[in-house]
């Protein structure tokens, strides 16, 4: 099914074979990066459109030479090499933003260019730009939180591009983690499954999700996230599409199941409600109507699969 999905796509080829002559494509007159400061990319703002501001090493003077930055090759654009560089620690005296679910604030570094937290801006970035901002953000935070070795503990080192890190004490060498969740339309005749948590913002609802565990098939952990979230027993599981994730390091897995039975009983705190919701209901939040709750955000992908479902191009 051709759904639309952000953070999917975008116009840099990742040429992996050229991972190994990185450090010289970086030397490159050509060569641009996505700058990413407290794990939030640069943009640049033009109308009501995000772009992301690839940047030219010695482009921007609020910067120091990108070049001497630890950078990821993310690959080749049409124009040239295109990298990934965290200049947090060169940045030191702007003003650390707030801790939210979804925080909108956004940091200017010059005019017209600002950090932005991504999940926030994830519906106004130009969906060119979306897939090499996820993957960049999701190379650059595993690089952040993987620095030593999960075998012997050494301090590991970036290898290939940054798409690889070895250890130079115990030869082992690490890959970029990808985290699979399994997320779905749980299917009772004409009504959905749909849950909150807590956290989330007021009058929530979104589908049901949760990570993948060792030694499970897709399918099976669509039953068992649905069984220990809401008590639902499910039947058939199909595959619906997917949607990479960087918060940090996921790979969302959307399906669509069916529900053998609709009695709710939420035994795990996990969710705060769990609602079967009317096709009809769904469609009005999804319109911004009135309805008994809000939906997921433009841009994540159960919200995605519930405009297809409404629309009559899902179904078991
Ligand atoms: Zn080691």
């Amino acid at each position: 099914m051709s759904l639309e999905i952000v953070f999917s796509g975008g116009d840099v080829d990742r040429a992996a074979h050229r991972r190994g002559e990185a450090a010289l494509r970086a030397r490159e007159p050509s060569a641009r990066w996505a700058v990413a400061w407290r794990g939030r990319p640069l943009f640049r703002e033009t109308g009501g459109s995000l772009r992301l501001a690839w940047t030219g090493a010695t482009e921007l003077k609020a910067l120091p030479d990108l070049s001497t930055l630890p950078s990821v090759y993310l690959g080749e654009a049409p124009d040239g090499p295109r990298f990934a560089a965290d200049a947090t620690a060169a940045l030191p005296d702007l003003a650390a933003p707030a801790q939210s679910f979804v925080d909108a604030t956004r940091t200017e570094l010059t005019p017209g260019r600002v950090f932005a937290d991504l999940r926030a801006v994830m519906a106004q970035v130009d969906p060119t730009d979306a897939g090499d901002a996820a993957t960049a953000k999701g190379l650059l935070e595993w690089h952040r939180t993987h620095g030593h070795c999960a075998r012997c503990g050494a301090p590991s080192e970036m290898e290939d591009g940054g798409w690889r890190r070895g250890c130079p004490a115990c030869g082992a060498k690490h890959f970029p983690r990808t985290d699979p969740v399994v997320i779905m339309l749980v299917l009772h005749g004409d009504r959905a499954l749909l849950g909150r948590q807590a956290i989330w913002p007021e009058r929530m609802y979104s589908l049901l999700a949760g990570y993948m565990e060792p030694g499970e098939t897709i399918e099976e952990a669509v039953r068992r996230e649905t069984a220990e979230e809401a008590g639902v027993p499910v039947g058939r599981v199909g595959y619906v599409c997917s949607q990479p994730w960087p918060f940090p390091a996921s790979l969302m897995i959307a399906c669509v199941a069916e529900a053998t039975d609709d009695a709710i009983h939420r035994a795990d705190a996990e969710l705060e409600d769990a609602i079967w919701a009317e096709k009809a209901e769904v469609a009005a939040s999804l319109r911004g109507e009135p309805a008994r709750f809000t939906a997921a955000r433009k841009g994540a992908v159960a919200r995605t699969v519930l405009e297809a479902w409404v629309a009559g191009r899902i179904s078991l």
